[in-house]
């Protein structure tokens, strides 16, 4: 196209000269005409006439060659125009080529393993290969056949002519014996050829079937690698079918406990019966399981978790990424687990698989009546989830967030009625009923007080606190409205709070619960002290069913090598695409970007007083000082801590080293853990804090204070009394700002003056193991005494 347009230049500049030359012509010749008038000779006007007239000659030539130069033109033109279209046309085959190489690649992968699918294919181009020699085989008898032919017309002519010729009649005899064996011959060829041509029929039908058993095989494999990925998904949907299918009264208790007990042991009948019916009448489905539920017995549990979150479906913290990342992992190890959640108006529906209401309403008590709840189902990472929708005037879980609500205490103990009412009216021989924080708390003392006495007491009652400084008081008399006796449990030794005449639900789940966890062990000595806010004295009453285990994080979701949210997968082994992450956040928050390794600093949290608000504050203008860059998500419940950030944030407005990002973000929490080279966590206390573990997951080394999980979890680089491979972060121990700041600066100092140090200690910490599997294993073992316990004096 350039070239074009510079010949298309060229030519409109020699237009321009032609115009020219021609005015010039034209004047010339009016010269001359005027000249051979004016009758002058000999004059210098002559002289210069005889010039003029050669320039006009030269002039001439030059118009003529011009003229033979705009034809060329012309023609370089139609020829680029061919050769465009030219190019059009290649451009669409080459489209077309490549959406075909797509879509062949589409059905190679469809059809299987390569190796497989090879060794068929070798074995049917061998199988065409025999058929195309019977072919040649039979053509070539064919052509001996016509020969025959040619020679049996040959003979019988010579027939006639002896006839004719009258020849001896032996001759004839014998001419007409000849004749008769070429036609047996003939005859033997001809059937010979026609079982050949079956015989070549036969392949290509044979042909055809192993095509079609090739193909058939490649959908089972695909179908079974489907279900191979997804086997949680696949059992959740299998184990929520047969639950309705009790709620509906559709299949006796005995029945379902059969079926639940297959589900657990991933029995492969049912998941054969269950794709080979998928998409029939759920009728069908019913009898095929109904037909296989035999007797068995069983060592895994049956485990209900009653939480108010769950990631990443209802989030407002750690206590969400707990009950999937426990929940999964509890699953994984061959339990049958369920998670009872309301039906929150906010909640991110897209995150739910399969979301469907039962054909069943399930009614609870509440406040003297009986109110019905609508039960959906569906399944969340791989988890079968009960919403419980209340269909009460309240509208408990309508209000467009999850907590904060002037009523949160009588939401909640509704829906810890309702999640008991739910798991008693399906009939279910629950093992474990695990409740969490205060929301559920109700769950310990409904269950023993109200549920064991109507024969429903299976289970055994584990209660986690994953914040004691939320404990879920009201005046006593509000316990009534769930069912609970008040007189019965407004007691110093039950429910009562220990400081004020109050009714307190993590008290009662304390009190009531078999076993009592929370989620570090730091964190648990820290609460048998001032840590419990007022609750010290119950736990050291109840100390031995109390302990401390350390969360772990969800490491399906927290995968930096997987992770969907990021601009560039990586892992330990390949830091540039840490970097790529770092500039992509840069760019997309629209910080400075010239110095690649100018250290980021992260910080993701709640704004409230337990992490350590004025610490964050003073994170942020220390790194500003050591030159660093900052980025906060975060954002309050406390309006005036929220208006207190607002300000910080329009300060540095226009400073492209500092970017505050007020309000919850999922996606954008990933890209800020991909991109920083250190995180601030500065807690006040810290239960266990799932921040800086995520962190170091993703190469981002923790500046933390050392409190609860934090202690249990960041282990100080520079501290030569611990092990060095253990060694993973910056801590502090008072909680101000001189602390942190010598933290932040001996980590700074780190990174910029020992970068090999500092790159060996990001992928140390991104090795280092924070999944579940540790810590369900714990959980595991004190549901597994607790249930032992139970048999035993049953
Ligand atoms: P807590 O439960 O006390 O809030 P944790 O450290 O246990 O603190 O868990 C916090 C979880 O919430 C982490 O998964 C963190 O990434 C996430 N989180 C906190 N604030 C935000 C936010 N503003 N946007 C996105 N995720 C957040």
């Amino acid at each position: 196209m350039e070239h074009a347009d510079k010949i298309l230049k060229e030519k409109e500049a020699l237009q321009r000269k032609i115009n020219i030359l021609e005015t010039r012509l034209s004047e010339t010749n009016a010269q001359h005409k005027l000249s051979s008038e004016g009758n002058v000779s000999d004059s210098p006007l002559l002289l210069e006439f005889d010039v003029l007239k050669e320039d006009n000659i030269l002039l001439k030539e030059d118009i003529e060659f011009f003229k033979t130069k705009l034809i060329e033109i012309a023609e370089t033109e139609e020829g680029i125009f061919k050769l465009e279209k030219e190019r059009a046309l290649l451009d669409a085959s080459l489209r077309e080529l490549e959406s075909r190489f797509i879509a062949a690649q589409a059905n190679m992968m469809k059809l299987g393993p390569r190796d497989a699918w090879w060794e068929k294919v070798e074995k049917l181009e061998d199988l065409l290969e025999t058929t195309a020699n019977q072919v040649e085989h039979a053509a070539v008898i064919l052509d001996h056949n016509h020969d025959l032919q040619d020679r049996l017309d040959n003979l019988e002519a010579s027939l006639q002519a002896a006839n004719i010729s009258k020849f001896s009649c032996s001759l004839v005899d014998l001419l007409q014996q000849k004749v008769k064996l070429v036609e047996d011959r003939f005859q033997a060829c001809n059937s010979e050829m026609h079982s050949q041509i079956e015989l070549y029929e036969h392949s290509i039908v044979e042909f055809h079937d192993t095509l079609s058993k090739l193909i058939e095989e490649s959908e089972k494999r695909s179908l079974e690698n489907f279900t191979g990925n997804m086997p949680s998904e696949l059992w959740s949907k299998i184990s929520l079918l047969i639950d309705g299918w009790l709620l509906e009264k559709k299949i006796a208790y005995n029945d379902a406990s059969m079926l639940r007990e297959m589900v657990r042991k991933r029995d492969s009948r049912l998941r054969e019966a269950y794709l080979s019916y998928r998409g029939t009448e759920n009728r069908d489905v019913m009898d095929s399981f109904l037909k296989m539920a035999l007797p068995g017995t069983s060592s895994g549990l049956h485990i209900a978790h009653i939480a108010a979150e769950m990631a990443p479906v209802a989030k407002v913290g750690g206590l969400a990424d707990v009950i999937s990342g426990l929940g999964k992992a509890l699953q994984k190890k061959g339990h049958l687990v369920e998670i009872i959640l309301p039906k929150y108006d906010c909640m991110q529906v897209d995150q739910v698989s399969n979301l469907k209401v039962l054909d069943v309403l399930v009614q609870s008590y509440f406040e003297g009546n009986m109110f019905n709840n609508k039960i959906w189902t569906g399944t969340v990472e791989g988890l079968p989830v009960y919403f419980i929708e209340p269909q009460h005037p309240a509208m408990f879980f309508s209000r467009a967030q999850y907590y904060g609500e002037h009523d949160d205490f009588k939401r909640f103990a509704y829906f810890s009625r309702a999640a008991l009412e739910l798991l008693y009216q399906s009939g279910k021989k629950v093992d474990i009923i695990h409740c969490h924080d205060w929301q559920t708390a109700f769950v310990a003392p409904l269950y023993w007080d109200v549920y064991a006495n109507l024969g429903f007491n299976s289970a055994r009652i584990c209660f986690t606190c994953h914040n004691f400084e939320y404990q879920g008081t009201a005046p006593a008399r509000d316990l009534a409205w769930c069912g609970l006796d008040v007189e019965h449990l407004d007691r110093p030794d039950r429910m009562r709070d220990n400081s004020h005449g109050r009714i307190n639900a993590v008290k009662g789940a304390i009190v009531y619960s078999n076993i009592v966890t929370t989620v570090s062990p730091t964190y648990a000595l820290e609460v048998r002290s001032e840590g419990g806010r007022g609750l010290q004295d119950t736990l050291k009453v109840h100390s031995r069913k109390f302990l401390g285990i350390l969360n772990g994080i969800d490491t399906d979701t927290w995968n930096p090598s997987t992770d969907r949210y990021l601009k560039v997968q990586y892992n330990a082994k390949d830091l540039q695409g840490k970097a790529a992450n770092k500039a992509a956040l840069r760019e997309q928050l629209n910080l400075a970007s010239a110095y690649p390794s100018q250290p980021l600093v992260g910080c993701i949290t709640r704004l409230v007083a337990q992490k350590g608000v004025h610490l964050i504050r003073h994170a942020i203008y220390k790194t500003a000082e050591l030159g660093g860059q900052f980025v906060l998500l975060g954002s309050s419940p406390v309006p005036e801590i929220q208006r207190e950030f607002e300000g910080i944030a329009d300060h540095f407005q226009n400073n492209n080293n500092i970017r505050l990002i007020l309000k919850y973000d999922d996606a954008l929490s990933h890209c800020i853990y991909a991109a920083s080279d250190m995180f601030i966590v500065p807690s006040i206390f810290e239960p266990c804090g799932l921040t800086q573990m995520i962190a170091m997951r993703y190469g981002s080394v923790p500046i933390v204070r050392k409190t609860g999980g934090l202690n249990d979890s960041v282990f100080d680089f520079d501290d030569e009394t611990i092990p060095m491979e253990v060694r993973n972060g910056f801590t502090f121990v008072k909680a101000d700002e001189q602390g942190l700041s010598s933290a932040m600066e001996r980590a700074f100092n780190c990174y910029t003056r020992k970068p090999e140090v500092w790159k060996q200690l990001v992928q140390k910490d991104m090795t280092i193991d924070f999944s579940w599997d540790t810590s369900a294993s714990q959980y595991e073992d004190i549901y597994q005494k607790a249930v032992a316990r139970a048999r035993a004096v049953a």
